[in-house]
């Protein structure tokens, strides 16, 4: 008991941060004003950027503006609320520190576009003697500017919680959400000791979305399917008319609800089923970074993403809260050609049409899927005791 305080002191109560969505409906005027707000944030966004590069063209040196010195040539930025152009200054200031530390992956910061760039905008709360700049009512958000703008409420802040900054974006198809950034210290849960029993694993399935240790499969996503099979249709239709036409745009509009819709299905369902899984096992092992390299290879966006990266990423932290750890296993780990029976690793990989395979060495009959399973459980729990046993003996 006093070693566990002794650690639990250690390691504190660190800051913990949770975002609320909201649904918002703004009045005509505040709609007028954050159609303003997100036009004066591309504009402030291509300005400090152009203004950039030309400095760094003349002077090789890197610096970025700020929005304050572009209000006197454009005074319609007056108009809108100044810590979403502040914002923008740190979005800027932060894309170009990602692009330089690592080029590879985070590409140069380019120019926003009203077509392609999504409208959105992001205030702090700056809490004042006279109260705060941005807070929740009943049925509200008050914002600086806009005033109070009515909200949904799928879930409330814990009254504890400190109200850090909102986003507000507006979808293509014309509904506006608010995504408002919590942040909190959360009593830190007594860590779970698992087990053998209390472990799963699971494997990343393409037919399933996964297979489990157990050998139990997840309930294939219908809405995959089903959704694709609109969208070829949907496609093939668009080919068919006249650019610009009325029909034309009546079915890019139908388009975009297709793609809201999947993505709102897909995430009810990773929540709820890494709920269910947080719930009823102490571990849970995955292969590490599988769905990006995946992703990769197959060149897949959006829609057809399985979601499997949102899914493992919302197993993480409802594991975390209730002290329960999400084992990774490396990727380089041979999940797939391993015999979970006696060890034998096969010298190729094992063909992903082939459901089934025997072990040469022990003539176990495996499921291929259910194999690497089992494989990753054995191995992320292998690594856990590992650095159980490291910890201890420091
Ligand atoms: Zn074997």
């Amino acid at each position: 008991m006093a070693a566990r305080n002794g650690r639990r002191k250690n390691t504190g109560n660190p800051a913990q941060f949770t975002t609320l969505k909201v649904r918002l409906y703004p009045t005509p005027e505040q709609e007028e004003l954050f159609g303003k707000t997100f036009g004066c944030c591309r504009y402030i966004w291509n300005q400090m950027l152009s203004d950039q590069q030309r400095f760094y063209n003349e002077t090789g040196a890197f610096f970025i503006p700020t929005p304050a010195k572009y209000k006197t040539g454009a005074p319609f930025l007056k108009e809108v609320d100044n810590q979403a152009l502040i914002q923008e200054h740190n979005k800027l200031s932060q894309a170009f520190r990602v692009f330089f530390r690592d080029p590879e992956h985070f590409g140069h910061p380019n120019f926003k576009r009203k077509k392609s760039d999504r409208d959105s905008f992001t205030a702090c709360n700056h809490v004042f003697e006279s109260g705060p700049t941005i807070y929740t009512t009943r049925d509200g958000v008050r914002m600086t500017k806009a005033g109070i703008v009515r909200a949904k409420f799928s879930r409330r802040p814990q009254a504890w919680w400190k109200l850090k900054r909102i986003t507000v974006d507006k979808t293509r198809t014309g509904k506006y959400y608010g995504y408002i950034l919590y942040e909190h210290t959360e009593k830190e849960p007594v860590p779970v000791v698992p087990t053998e029993e209390t472990t799963v694993g699971l494997k990343y399935s393409m037919q399933h979305f996964y297979v489990d240790s157990g050998g139990a499969a997840a309930d294939p996503p219908r809405w995959k399917k089903q959704a694709q099979e609109k969208l070829a249709g949907l496609q093939r239709s668009l080919n068919r008319m006249q650019p610009g036409s009325r029909n034309y745009r009546e079915a890019v509009q139908k388009f975009y609800q297709i793609h809201e819709h999947i993505a709102n299905q897909r995430r009810d369902y990773i929540h709820k089923e890494s709920r269910r899984i947080a719930n009823a096992w102490d571990a849970v092992c995955v292969r590490a970074d599988e769905m990006n390299e995946l992703n990769r290879i197959m060149g897949l966006g959006n829609v057809h993403d399985s979601g499997y990266g949102m899914f493992r990423e919302c197993l993480r932290y409802k594991l975390a809260r209730q002290g329960k750890p999400l084992l990774m296993v490396d990727r380089s780990f041979p999940s797939t050609r391993t015999c979970s029976v006696c060890g034998c690793v096969m010298p190729e990989e094992i063909s992903t049409r082939r459901r089934t395979w025997t072990c040469p060495r022990c003539g176990a009959n495996l499921k291929r899927e259910t194999n690497a399973a089992r494989n990753i459980k054995a191995q992320g729990l292998a690594q856990y005791f590992h650095m159980q046993e490291r910890r201890e003996s420091a």
